[in-house]
């Protein structure tokens, strides 16, 4: 449904991502992985449309996808930002109403069916009690759920996200990651994230796909993916790979350089 074929990307001259080919059928959830700079964020721009390949093809739905207008992407994708700032003094309902202009014209503030979807989508993150609220005055993690309930208002087929929990609590991670899962299970909605926290991929993701500067260096399930020796060569860090005690996915433990004093 979505898919990178033979795609590289150049910032300026400095080449990032380097010939990936990547497949994501419908309703799958997926975690991108890698040290900073791999380019994780890269590829998330890549799959929106906000950067164009250097070389290569972003194909969306079996069309090209820098063919298509904006707004016919974003009636398909959405993208979750690590951070998201308001320059204008918008309500938490405002705000998630924005998820619905790919659907409307150029000032008009939407029918009925978007006040629908609007509140529906805001019930379903639980944040009915905030919707009057201004966004700029809502704490990181209320901040992260109003952008959920944004992209959810936009009905999308893909959900795209950049490191979604990088400046949340571990509640909140929690919070978000569960909420997202939930869209998956239960709207097939295609998931795609950037993600820091190998522990909170493993939980969350069924594929990881691992980067190494800028190449594809493991794509498979947790249990696959995360052995010590793939992280040692990825991230030049020495860790314990053991499973999780409840839900037996790997869970990777940091193995201190140096023995700790007995
Ligand atoms: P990640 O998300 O894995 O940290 P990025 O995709 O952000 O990686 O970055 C990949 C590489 O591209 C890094 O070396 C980074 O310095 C570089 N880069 C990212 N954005 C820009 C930019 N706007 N201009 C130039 N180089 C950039």
């Amino acid at each position: 449904m979505i898919s990178l074929r033979q795609v590289s990307f150049s910032y300026s001259d400095t080449p990032v991502l380097h010939h990936i080919d990547l497949v994501v059928e419908k309703g799958e959830m997926v975690a991108l992985l890698g040290p900073n700079g791999s380019g994780k964020t890269t590829v998330i721009k890549l799959l929106s449309g906000v950067l164009r390949p250097t070389a290569g093809e972003v194909h969306l739905d079996g069309s090209i996808l820098s063919r298509l207008k904006r707004r016919e992407v974003a009636q398909r994708v959405a993208v979750v930002p690590q951070q998201f700032s308001m320059p204008f003094a918008f309500t938490l309902r405002e705000v998630v109403l924005l998820g619905r202009t790919p659907f409307h014209s150029l000032f008009s503030d939407g029918g009925q069916r978007d006040h629908r979807v609007v509140q529906q989508a805001i019930e379903r993150i639980g944040i009915a009690a905030l919707k009057e609220r201004f966004f700029n005055e809502l704490s990181g993690g209320e901040r992260q759920k109003a952008i959920l309930a944004m992209t959810l208002a936009q009905e999308p087929k893909i959900l795209l996200l950049d490191e979604p929990t990088a400046h949340l609590d571990i509640n909140h991670q929690v919070e978000i990651l569960d909420l997202v899962k939930r869209l998956n299970r239960e709207q097939g909605v295609t998931v795609i994230g950037a993600m820091h926290d190998l522990n909170m991929a493993a939980l969350y993701f069924d594929r990881l796909l691992l980067l190494k500067e800028g190449r594809i260096f493991a794509d498979g399930t947790p249990e696959k993916v995360l052995t010590a020796e793939t992280i040692k060569e990825v991230f030049s860090a020495s860790v314990q790979v053991t499973q999780h005690p409840i839900t037996k996915s790997p869970h990777v433990i940091i193995a201190p350089g140096e023995a700790p004093p007995e």
